[in-house]
């Protein structure tokens, strides 16, 4: 611990985003960072709890007090050798981690002033990046193969853990390029793509091989993977959306939300989105049924791209702001978010369920009727229960992009599909304890097996596949 004053005297100093009327016009990444002598100063904040909840919090282990003392002493060399040997990518989660570290911080407890972690964490791997602390390692190879299905952050991290391991790891992905949802679901204007490619870069100079546009059970079969690979590990995500199967959803203008960002997405990396499926805001009133994450992303891209209004609707009541005695420290606060998105322009409103879809004669949306809805608590203590109340109106919308999360990943199948394919055994259930599913040699993780998650819970999902793969394979 450096300065052990430093938390009564120093208040905590986020770098901000840049200006709403600058940061509107581009999709380039709204965060700014501080300069680094306030960045130490911001890490001399750190108390180095006797137990540090921070640590506690983080799903992969971050040493945090360790690395802040490092990063205050101005030692960035130390400080990101501490952190690369829990986080893969700390560039990663230094940008788009909800620091659930933060939410756990004493003092967020003492005086709602968390010490800046996430911040401090993308600090020091861009430091890193820069003083060529991060360099291509050239890996002992033991003469094993695996197979990675799916190239987001848990497909990423189990590669990359067994890369370094010794394994001649090969990635397929189905997408034109890597990084999963961070690639083609995440907006630039939150995790710039450059930052990906770095990554990548990285890890084929190191020996992985990447096969994209290479989708598992069509352009390559898990047959063939099967009699190839030592062991296999599948991350395909989460990826079938959870519809809303009501009058006048097959209207033009009608779309689920991964469809404006991942076109967008693609857009901006300069691949050709076929002309007939482009989605243009431009003018557009715009509705975003779902008021979580992926729904502001498409706020921010509904905005950016110039629409007329945008009007964002959540089922649920509107969670307290600030403090919520159902989720108390130093659990993650379930309250309001308001994201740089929402500051952009945006009408929010909750307790809204949606009746029908409305069109035009030619098949157009122009509207969507909405009912206020009640919740109670549950009799039995589970689930609040909803009583819809009849008051119903009319939201104008001429496009509207549905993001009610995703559908639980067993019903979707794929996982089943893939290990049916590859062993003839329809192995759904993963063992939560390995990662490993009923067939021996395959491994199973991120949302593939959690369901819709974070980019850090996936990468720690990622590591546990790696390791219970390295363990098996040893065993072998
Ligand atoms: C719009 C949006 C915004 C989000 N924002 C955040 C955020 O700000 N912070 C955060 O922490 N989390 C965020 N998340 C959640 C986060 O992106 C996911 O939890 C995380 O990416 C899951 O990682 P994964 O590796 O398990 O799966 P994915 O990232 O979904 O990657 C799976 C990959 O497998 C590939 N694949 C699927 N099937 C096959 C096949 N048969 N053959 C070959 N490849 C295949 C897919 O193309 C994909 O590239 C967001 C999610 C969405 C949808
Ligand atoms: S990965 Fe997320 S939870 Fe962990 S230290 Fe970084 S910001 Fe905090």
């Amino acid at each position: 611990m450096g300065n052990p004053k430093a938390f009564l005297t120093i208040h905590r100093q986020e770098a901000g985003y840049r200006p709403i009327h600058e940061r509107i016009g581009d999709f380039t990444e709204v965060e700014q960072t501080l300069n680094s002598s306030d960045r130490r100063t911001q890490a001399s904040r750190c108390m180095d709890c006797g137990i540090p909840f921070c640590h506690w919090a983080c799903p992969i282990d971050n040493k945090q007090p360790e690395w802040q003392d490092f990063l205050y002493k101005g030692k960035y060399k130390e400080a990101f050798h501490v952190l690369q040997q829990t986080c893969d990518f700390p560039e990663f989660t230094g940008r788009i981690c909800p620091a659930l570290c933060e939410k756990s911080c004493v003092l967020k407890l003492s005086c709602n002033e968390p010490v800046t972690i996430r911040e401090n964490e993308a600090s020091i791997a861009e430091m890193a990046f820069r003083e060529g602390y991060i360099k291509p390692v050239t890996p002992v190879r033991n003469g094993m193969k695996v197979a990675v299905i799916g190239s987001g952050p848990a497909g990423l991290t189990a590669a990359n853990r067994l890369n370094h391991a010794g394994y001649e790891v090969t990635v397929f992905e189905k997408d034109e390029l890597p990084g999963g949802l961070m690639r083609f679901g995440i907006p630039n204007f939150k995790l710039g793509k450059n930052i990906i490619d770095r990554r990548i870069r990285l890890m084929e100079q190191e020996g992985i091989v990447f096969k994209n546009n290479t989708k598992v059970g069509d352009n390559v079969s898990a047959k063939t993977i099967a009699t190839t690979f030592d062991a296999v590990c599948i991350a395909v995500g989460c990826e079938v959306p959870r519809d809303l199967p009501i009058e006048g959803r097959n209207l033009k203008g009608v779309h689920f939300a991964l469809e404006l960002l991942g076109q967008q997405n693609r857009k901006l990396q300069g691949i050709a989105v076929p002309a007939k499926e482009l989605i243009n805001c431009k003018g557009k009133k715009v509705l975003v049924i779902g008021g979580g994450d992926t729904g502001s992303d498409c706020v921010g891209t509904s905005n950016r791209q110039g629409a007329a209004s945008v009007t964002q609707i959540e089922i649920l009541q509107k969670p307290p702001v600030d403090h919520n005695p159902a989720t108390p420290w130093p659990m993650y606060p379930q309250v309001l978010k308001t994201s740089s998105s929402h500051e952009e322009g945006c009408i929010r409103r909750w307790s809204l369920t949606t009746n029908r879809f409305i069109g035009d004669e030619k098949g157009q949306l122009k509207g969507v009727e909405v009912e206020e809805v009640e919740w109670s608590p549950a009799t039995d203590g589970g689930r609040p229960e909803m009583k819809k109340t009849g008051k119903t109106e009319i939201i104008d919308a001429d496009l509207v992009f549905l993001a009610m999360g995703f559908v639980y990943p067993e019903q979707n199948g794929l996982i089943a599909e893939l290990s049916l394919a590859v062993t003839s055994r329809k192995a759904i259930a993963v063992d939560p304890a390995t990662n490993r599913t009923a067939n021996t040699n395959i491994f199973a993780c991120g949302d593939s097996v959690d369901g819709t998650s974070l980019v850090v819970k996936a990468m720690a999902s990622g590591r546990k596949a790696a390791e219970s793969i390295d363990k098996y394979l040893n065993s072998k």
